[in-house]
């Protein structure tokens, strides 16, 4: 069976943020086909745009999988779900977010599901974990720790020292 990398980014900012994570991490890269690649640090970021909310947890994750993009969407909603998600205010306080990032060198610019993601590429709060990740990857043609660098809310962006 063919298998794909795919970029996962995850953020948190309700409840146990830190607990929350590493329980999603583990959910997502329960199934057989979807296996853990690499993981991030997790940073704490201030919330870039919605409603006065607090900081956020963020940190991406490389899984390999033989899911299809959709059927990858679809376990990524579950996890989020499972972790008490209600799809309310947009870009409002979340207990868990999980968006696809990449999938393999896939492109789609369906509304359900857009590959890449196309906030991605502006949000260091994503690029600047995926660096630390992995020193040579890139986006769009460009090296996302130098998207990370020119990303506007990357003063925003602190490590996260722990709970
Ligand atoms: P956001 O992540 O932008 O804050 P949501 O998590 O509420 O918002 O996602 C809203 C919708 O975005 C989902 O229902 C999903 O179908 C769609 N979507 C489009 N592209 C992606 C992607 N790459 N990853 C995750 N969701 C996506
Ligand atoms: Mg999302």
């Amino acid at each position: 069976m063919s298998s794909v990398r795919s970029v996962l980014a995850l953020g948190s900012n309700l409840g146990a943020s830190n607990d929350t994570l590493v329980l999603a991490v583990a959910d997502l890269v329960e199934p057989e086909n979807v296996r853990l690649h690499a993981v991030s640090p997790v940073v704490r970021t201030r919330p870039v745009g919605g409603p006065e909310q607090p900081d956020y947890l963020n940190m991406v994750i490389e899984v390999e999988t033989s899911l299809g993009p959709y059927e990858l969407l679809a376990h990524c909603q579950a996890v989020e779900d499972k972790h008490h998600r209600k799809r309310t205010v947009r870009w409002g306080p979340r207990t868990l977010d999980v968006d696809i990032i990449t999938y393999g060198s896939w492109t789609s610019d369906d509304d359900v599901l857009t590959v890449p993601h196309p906030r991605a590429a502006s949000r260091a709060f994503v690029l600047q974990p995926w660096a630390w990740m992995d020193a040579g990857a890139e986006l769009e043609g460009r090296p996302v720790a130098e998207l990370a660098a020119e990303a506007a809310d990357i003063s925003g962006l602190m490590p996260f020292e722990g709970v």
